[in-house]
């Protein structure tokens, strides 16, 4: 990694009541395909952390200048049909671990990644803010049951396995 320093990579604030296993498993999953080149192997990576879930559950991943993930943090907790996505968290997670990269997620306990108009609309307002600070917002994926949502590629496939 070439960048981050002196905190656990894969440091994450304590989930309310959430299981560890699927950070388990994405840690395993990050290390298992290293380079993360495109969205398909991002959406892999971040798949056990959101399987199964009944609420949107919104992280952000730092990556390395090399698109290795240095950090998947956990930054909200929302309910059934929606949830608050702070930008200012994403942003600083990043800045904190030195890294220039960042992805956001959220999932679709509906199944279906299509994305709302307010999706798009943090999707602008967050790769604005990350260009201000320096940082680099290099997607925004809407995680379904099977498929996908990349902003980046604005289009919807199916969860590599
Ligand atoms: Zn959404």
């Amino acid at each position: 990694m070439t960048c981050g320093c002196g905190q656990d990579p894969w440091a994450r604030q304590p989930p309310a009541g959430g299981s560890g296993a699927g950070f388990a498993e994405a840690r395993a999953r990050a290390e298992a395909v290293g380079v993360v080149a495109g969205a398909p192997i991002m959406a892999y990576v971040l798949e056990p952390l959101v399987r199964d879930q009944t609420i949107e559950l919104a992280h952000v991943t730092i990556l390395d200048s090399a698109a290795r993930v240095v950090i998947i943090r956990e930054i909200g907790r929302g309910n059934r049909i929606g949830v608050q996505v702070p930008i200012g968290a994403a942003l600083r997670a990043a800045k904190n671990a030195d890294c220039r990269y960042l992805v956001l997620s959220h999932n679709h306990p509906s199944g279906d990644p299509w994305p709302s108009v307010d999706d798009a609309r943090l999707t602008a307002d967050a790769e604005r803010a990350a260009a201000y600070h320096g940082l680099l917002l290099l997607d925004h994926l809407v995680l379904g049951q099977h498929e996908f949502f990349s902003f980046r590629e604005e289009g919807t496939w199916k969860i590599p396995s």
